[in-house]
């Protein structure tokens, strides 16, 4: 059998890293046969030169020339392409049969909806997406008849806690709540006042994850956790009041299933997303990932307690958008880039976060996903609203 051609879209990031150090580990199974970055040329070029794609795609079109002239001079052959609809015809092209979705940020919708569209194997990193477009997403999904593999780890869990790993409806299937475990960030267990100095290097210090900068900040304001119960409503078909959040500062167990007859089913694995990765790419088959085997009797004992979310008021956020519906989560999720942008820039001060999304909300009254141009349209006001109270909050 040919090995199964991967699209890695954000190849140069935290998830692509770990989904080519998977992809190398089984060379007769997998293939990268496209990669995909923003600016990082170099990072690239060096992808290429190791892994022979047929296809490299630098976002930034101003960067097209340099990655060209980069791949001569490392002898890496591969066509090269630019923009952002390069990306969607790459997704939706020939030359994958699997697309990686792991581009941060609401960036990552087109290409992530061309991947759904074609029916292509999406395996979904870019959670920005989901929430941005659910509905649109949902669509995408069955007009395509691909498989989606969530591989944000507590999605990956609870895919792996459900019966065939995809079912159509929770209640048919006896589930009673989706529960998501949450470390908790750098900064559980701190009072507001203790948080409102904090720098972007102490927030994006995680305890247990090494991930990208933007998600390193959600996790420390928890709106990776509310941008993740969306997350499940919209993959898992649940209402809001079916997903649960509990603080787990091990992060070994990544996700729970509560079934009505009140059994619970857990997924643990070490905090490594090469788990994940390996689960949905090799998915219903097993395959090794490279990630060591958990010793529980070694790591003693687990925790949980329940999230602080009046220190942390991004989590009931996202519950409020999921309640108000239509475009709302796309707007929280425009408003929350910008802000983290700001904070990781030194313009916003870290508690200001959750306030500049909340501003930005009130400001824009929710309408209906009608369809992906009209939500862009949305996005980029919304983001053009967040600067504009930005600048008037700096100054
Ligand atoms: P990262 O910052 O490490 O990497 C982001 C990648 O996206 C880079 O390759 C970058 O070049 C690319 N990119 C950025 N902007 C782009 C644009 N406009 N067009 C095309 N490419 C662009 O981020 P990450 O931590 O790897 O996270 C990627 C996605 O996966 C995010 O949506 C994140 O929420 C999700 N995720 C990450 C982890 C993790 O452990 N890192 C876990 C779960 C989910
Ligand atoms: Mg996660």
């Amino acid at each position: 059998m040919s090995p199964m051609r991967i699209a890695v879209l954000g190849a140069t990031g935290s998830i692509g890293g770990s989904t080519l150090d998977v992809i190398a580990r089984h060379p007769d199974r997998y293939r990268a046969s496209i990669l995909a970055a923003h600016r990082n040329v170099d990072a690239l070029a060096a992808l290429c030169a190791r892994f022979h794609p047929d296809l490299a795609i630098i976002a930034d079109p101003a960067l097209e020339g340099a990655l060209v002239r980069r791949l001569a001079g490392l002898g890496a052959r591969c066509e090269v392409a630019s923009g952002a609809t390069a990306l969607e015809r790459a997704a939706a092209g020939p030359l994958c049969d699997t697309v990686v979705a792991a581009i941060v940020g609401a960036a990552g919708l087109g290409s992530t909806l061309a991947a759904a569209r074609t029916g292509k194997r999406l395996l979904l990193a870019n959670k920005e997406s989901a929430v941005c477009a659910g509905p649109l997403l949902r669509k995408a999904l069955q007009e395509g008849g691909g498989l989606l593999v969530p591989v944000d780890s507590e999605h990956n869990a609870l895919f792996q806690c459900l019966p065939g790993g995809r079912p159509v409806d929770l209640a048919s299937v006896g589930v009673r709540r989706l529960i998501l475990t949450a470390s908790g960030g750098p900064f559980r267990g701190r009072s507001r006042a203790e948080l409102a100095g904090v720098n972007p290097q102490q927030a994006c210090a995680h305890p247990n994850w090494v991930m990208g900068r933007k998600i390193s900040v959600d996790s420390a304001t928890l709106m990776n956790k509310g941008l993740e119960v969306i997350e499940a409503c919209v993959l898992f078909g649940a209402e809001p009041s079916q997903v649960d959040v509990l603080v787990h500062p091990q992060s070994l167990v990544h996700a729970l299933v509560e079934y009505i007859d009140g059994a619970v089913l857990a997924e643990l694995g070490h905090p490594d997303m090469r788990t994940a990765l390996a689960c949905a790419l090799a998915w219903p088959e097993r395959t090794e990932s490279g990630v060591s085997f958990l010793d529980l009797a070694s790591r003693g004992h687990l925790e949980f307690e329940r999230p602080d979310t009046t220190t942390f008021r991004c989590l009931d956020l996202a519950y409020e958008v999921l309640r108000t519906g239509g475009d709302a989560p796309a707007l929280l999720n425009a408003a929350n880039e910008v802000a983290v942008e700001a904070f990781l820039a030194g313009s916003l001060p870290f508690l200001a976060i959750p306030d500049l999304i909340e501003s930005v909300l009130a400001a824009m009254p929710a309408e209906p996903v009608a369809d992906v141009g009209t939500l862009v349209h949305r996005d980029l006001t919304a983001r053009a609203k967040a600067r504009a109270m930005l600048a008037r909050m700096c100054c």
